[in-house]
């Protein structure tokens, strides 16, 4: 027994950490539970070979206490307990010295916005974050073990005196530290155990010690509830599960009331350790840019949401939860990223996602289409993202037309489809849509924000098919007659300056005229809008006018002898088809309405 100092290099290690994990203060809760739930199966572990006898029926439980007027936070468990030699060894030695190689690799990556480390923790060390004062009050399992008290205040000097503990186990007490009385209320404690020990596999109960338990009518003290469920659904045996299990678990990890579309559940134990679920979730309306949450946990231990390096990123487009017992925790963001037990991690999900949505596609395609419009922004993605993926799941990419049926990218290549026309807007693409289906084209429906990108994706990756906007539509060759030369020019005159005119034999009669955009210049435009300052709009010179030879109004302009009205057909003609392009301006339409006024009265 007695004093020392501890063996630390760094003298001001504590308001360094202090400093650095400010935002991860909460995670000292975490650390000093998951060391007690530790100390809990150690000794289920001992006693299981034999090595530790227990009491009959022996129960375990760690219990987490807040009291305000001592100024208390305590964590105790019934677990294995230490002796003296274990206290010096694993508290003055290897917990001091785990915080300052923590410290170390903090500043290594100090830059770094990803509080990786923070996320994985500092162990006991960390309840200095919020206590100026801790001690341990312990007994050993061991036969002959008396108690141990060790006192400190995480900066160089530790105490030791005998305990007083009579019972197995270890109480940790934080002398809360000023800046820190936030954790002496219970609701705080409760959300962070909440957060990140809910799925302990040892229950936890929290007290308060100002809070009375009042006996029911019957003079009973009610039992207490664990705060936490220690047989998460994703340990069970998938096939023991029902999907109300799945469907309820759901709503209570992610509060979302939309149920999920369908799951994975993830079980594996060899070649590596790895169990999960996750969902894929239905998204509000159509437009909604879906955000998943991926959280990982490390032997029902929260770590944190949407670690990337453990997670392909577009996987954290799903809702679900996958614990890892083997992942390495001590260690930096760059050994994660590099190492080959996570990149097995990773591809193994990978594998997963992409047999379950082929194997849903077989069973059942209609199914499957049903799910297209909320799953394909993830799918599309998860292409852009992993080759690998792409080719798991090229096979079941579909394509919507506008009757709502579905066509597979498969299904395109194999009848040799080399331009696929496609519409962004229904309403704003209608003339469009009507010329190509009387062309016998069927457009299909790309409408999402990925599309534009995934498009060109599939354009890189099959190089043979080229995808065409409605609007990029042109039947055929310009007419080159006399006459069409004539009326060309007619409507050049009346059109923006440097804006291209051809007539032609269009599938339809009913329009006179379109205007037509290639799809290159567009896509060109929409990406420097998206990614630009927003400044850019096409030049009108990009832009052809479209000329129907076969509509009957147009066939009649030529023959009009009087000037004006002929100026006056054409501007209305140009301005149509401008309206059918849905982009007639402020300006432009006011003039529209005045011809059109202008048109009627002459008719009357
Ligand atoms: P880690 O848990 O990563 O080993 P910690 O700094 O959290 O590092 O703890 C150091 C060591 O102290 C643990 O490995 C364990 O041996 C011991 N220890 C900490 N808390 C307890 C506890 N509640 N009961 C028994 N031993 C403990």
């Amino acid at each position: 027994m007695g004093k020392g100092k501890i063996s630390v290099h760094t003298d001001n290690l504590l308001p360094i950490i202090k400093k650095w994990l400010y935002s991860d203060k909460d995670i000292f809760i975490r650390e000093l539970v998951s060391n007690a739930q530790d100390a809990v199966s150690k000794l289920k572990k001992l006693s299981a070979l034999g090595e530790a006898t227990l009491s009959d029926g022996e129960t375990f439980a760690i219990h987490v206490a807040v009291n305000k007027p001592a100024k208390t936070l305590t964590v105790s468990d019934n677990g294995i307990g230490m002796t003296e030699e274990e206290v010096e060894k694993y508290i003055n030695q290897i917990a001091f010295s785990g915080a300052e190689e923590f410290m170390k690799r903090y500043e290594e990556e100090k830059d770094d916005q990803n509080r990786i480390i923070g996320h994985f923790g500092l162990g006991f060390y960390s309840a200095f974050m919020a206590a100026e004062r801790v001690e341990i009050e312990t007994l050993s399992y061991l036969p002959d073990a008396t108690p141990v008290h060790w006192s400190s205040d995480g900066a160089v000097e530790y105490e030791i005196t005998p305990g007083t503990r009579t019972e197995r186990g270890t109480t940790i007490t934080l002398h809360i530290a000023e800046d820190s009385t936030d954790y002496l209320e219970k609701h705080t404690v409760a959300s962070v155990l909440g957060k990140y020990c809910r799925f302990l596999p040892v229950e936890i109960y929290l007290t308060d010690a100002e809070e009375t338990v009042e006996p029911d009518e019957n003079g009973e003290v009610p039992a207490q509830m664990p705060v936490n469920d220690t047989h998460p659904l994703w340990l069970k045996n998938p096939k023991d599960c029902t999907d109300e299990e799945y469907k309820d678990f759901y709503r209570k990890v992610f509060f979302d009331f939309n149920e999920p579309l369908f799951w994975i559940h993830l079980n594996v134990d060899f070649p590596f350790n790895l169990k999960g679920i996750l969902y894929f979730p239905k998204l509000n309306h159509e437009f909604q840019t879906i955000e998943g949450q991926i959280k990982l946990y490390n032997n029902q231990v929260f770590i944190a949401d949407n670690i990337k390096e453990v997670i392909p990123e577009y996987l954290m487009l799903l809702k679900g939860v996958i614990d890892c017992p083997d992942l390495p925790l001590n260690v930096s963001r760059s050994f994660l990223q590099n190492d080959g037990y996570v990149a097995k991690v990773s591809g193994h999900i990978v594998k997963k996602v992409s047999d379950k949505l082929n194997s849903l596609f077989k069973a059942d395609r209609s199914a499957f289409e049903g799910y297209w419009d909320d799953i394909n922004p993830f799918i599309k993605y998860g292409c852009m993202r992993d080759d690998k993926f792409y080719d798991r799941v090229k096979d079941i990419l579909l394509f919507k037309k506008l009757d709502g049926s579905f066509v597979t990218l498969k299904e395109m290549q194999e009848q040799d489809k080399k331009e696929v026309y496609y519409v962004s807007d229904a309403d704003a693409q209608a003339q469009y849509i009507a010329l190509l289906k009387a062309e016998g084209e069927e457009p299909v429906l790309l409408n999402n924000m990925i599309d534009n990108h995934f498009i060109s994706f599939l354009e890189y990756k099959i190089n043979e098919v080229k995808f065409k906007r409605a609007d990029a539509y042109v039947t055929g060759e310009a007419k080159e007659g006399d006459a069409d030369k004539a009326l060309a020019e007619l409507f050049g005159a009346c059109v923006p300056e440097g804006m291209k005119v051809e007539v032609q034999d269009l599938a339809s009669d009913k329009v006179p005229a379109i205007i037509t955009l290639p799809e290159e210049a567009r896509r060109y435009e929409e990406m420097s809008r998206m990614f630009g300052q927003g400044g850019f709009t096409m030049p009108k010179t990009e832009e052809t006018l479209v000329v129907n030879a076969k509509n009957a109004l147009v066939q009649k302009i030529s023959g009009v002898a009087d000037e004006q009205t002929r100026d006056l057909i054409c501007r209305q003609v140009y301005d149509i088809a401008r309206l059918g392009h849905k982009d007639l301006s402020g300006d432009e339409l006011t003039a529209f309405i005045q011809r059109s006024t202008e048109i009627m009265e002459k008719m009357i």
